[in-house]
């Protein structure tokens, strides 16, 4: 089955308008805010932490060491450590305890904290290296350290793709950014092409999203080695897999680069020009605040750490009791039991939604098959469902439940609105981990 035929993609409502074109705000850090960095990282590994209580920090100072890829964790405010707080760790998917660094609202910024490379001459060694001591990861919503990618490269690399298709519905906030900053994103995708020794960057947007192809035309006139490219409004188009194949008409089984491309989204190459040429650390980023629920939906320029609450607040407040406030995309991402989490580097969106009348859908699976045939990884999320809940891992593997991007498309097409990909998403954790004791067919030793 071809995944750009009529199946495997959809175009879906939007909703961007509500925010694009919108003036971002800024989160005012002001003496008193404070913030919060999780001890904990994503995966669970332990976070080591560089700073005590009654330390003096300045935006940039380096205060933590993901013990798991040696990233390194910046301040986003100039202030003292004033202890440490358990709240929900979103990204962990539980209770973690958090460092707390309370702002002086000054915004003094640590000079000299990473070394600054020559963009003209920087070596790929140097660029990779960089991009380890600067801590990059995947801004997009994935949060994968950056370096690991290009660290040890087993095959020849043709294209860098750098992904500023943000096709998931509410979404804007990449898209606000590259705006603004067209020639950091630019600069970022060269010195990614060199780093991996690449004939090419491409970067890649939607249509018709004015004024992209407008200011990028103006943005790559003197990188040769620079283009871009405009793809279908459908989703998941962002999903690598699927742009990979739209673009260079290409595919691979696990990693792009085994078909000789490695992807990076758009907001995360402009960091790695800002981080290895200007010094500057994540420690700030753009969150799309959006969603039926939400008052006054806005992009905010927002201090890593802040609490969801405070955006929440700071976008208007909730509209009415009940909502579903979810830390990214409504497609890929989980829904949250309190806004009391904390804004992580990756994380580019809340969304915040009513909740669904189930009283107007069936309430069970109507063997209708859209999940079937609506998927992007040609998988049969129902049956996925059905051998999770009878915990069949064998069948599992037979279903290549592994290969489920988490697109959500399986839950948006289904007239019942079963959510089917939260058990094709748990299928995944259910199954590695059989597997990593050896409980799976194919990995039972014989
Ligand atoms: S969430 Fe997984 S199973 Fe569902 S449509 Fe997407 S790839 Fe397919
Ligand atoms: S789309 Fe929903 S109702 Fe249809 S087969 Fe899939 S889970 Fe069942």
């Amino acid at each position: 089955m071809n995944i750009f035929g009529s199946k495997g993609k959809q175009h879906i409502e939007g909703h961007k308008d509500l925010t694009h074109g919108l003036e971002v705000i800024n989160f005012e850090d002001n003496s008193g805010v404070k913030v919060y960095f999780p001890t904990v990282a994503p995966n669970n590994s332990k976070n080591e932490v560089l700073v005590k209580t009654g330390d003096s920090v300045l935006v940039g100072s380096k205060i933590m060491v993901r013990t798991d890829w040696g990233v390194p964790i910046f301040s986003s405010v100039s202030g003292v450590v004033v202890g440490v707080e358990r709240r929900h760790n979103s990204c962990a998917g539980r209770v973690t305890e958090h460092l707390i660094i309370e702002s002086d609202g000054k915004g003094e910024r640590a000079e000299n904290v990473l070394t600054k490379l020559d963009f003209e001459s920087a070596t790929a060694e140097q660029i990779i290296a960089g991009i380890k001591e600067a801590g990059i990861i995947g801004l997009g919503g994935a949060g994968f350290p950056t370096h690991v990618k290009y660290s040890g490269l087993k095959c020849k690399i043709d294209s860098i793709l750098i992904n500023g298709v943000e096709c998931e519905p509410y979404l804007t906030s990449d898209y606000e950014f590259m705006v603004e900053n067209a020639d950091e994103v630019v600069k970022g995708a060269e010195l990614l092409r060199r780093a991996a020794n690449a004939e090419e960057a491409v970067i890649a947007f939607k249509v018709k999203k004015d004024p992209l192809a407008e200011v990028f035309t103006e943005a790559i006139k003197n990188y040769p080695h620079v283009r871009f490219v405009e793809v279908p409004d459908a989703y998941p188009m962002g999903w690598e897999k699927t742009l990979v194949n739209q673009i260079f008409k290409k595919k691979y089984k696990s990693l792009p680069a085994e078909c000789g491309v490695v992807v990076n989204n758009a907001t995360t190459a402009a960091f790695v020009y800002r981080a290895l040429v200007e010094g500057r650390p994540i420690t700030h980023r753009l969150v799309t605040v959006s969603g039926d629920a939400v008052a006054e939906p806005r992009n905010i320029l927002t201090p890593v750490g802040v609490p969801a609450e405070a955006l929440i607040e700071l976008a208007g407040g909730y509209v009415g009791e009940e909502v579903i406030l979810q830390a990214g995309g409504p497609m890929t991402s989980k829904a949250q039991r309190t806004d009391q989490f904390v804004i992580q580097p990756a994380m580019n969106a809340l969304t915040v939604l009513k909740p669904l009348d189930y009283k107007k859908y069936a309430v069970e699976c109507l063997r209708c098959g859209e999940c079937t045939l609506h998927c992007p990884a040609h998988l049969q999320p129902v049956e996925i469902k059905l051998a999770l809940d009878a915990k069949d891992f064998d069948r599992l593997e037979d279903l290549g439940a592994l290969n489920c991007c988490e697109c959500g498309l399986c839950s948006w097409v289904c007239p019942s609105k079963i959510e089917v990909s939260d058990a094709t998403s748990r299928a995944k954790t259910m199954l590695r981990f059989q597997q990593s004791r050896g409980m799976t067919k194919s990995t039972k030793k014989k």
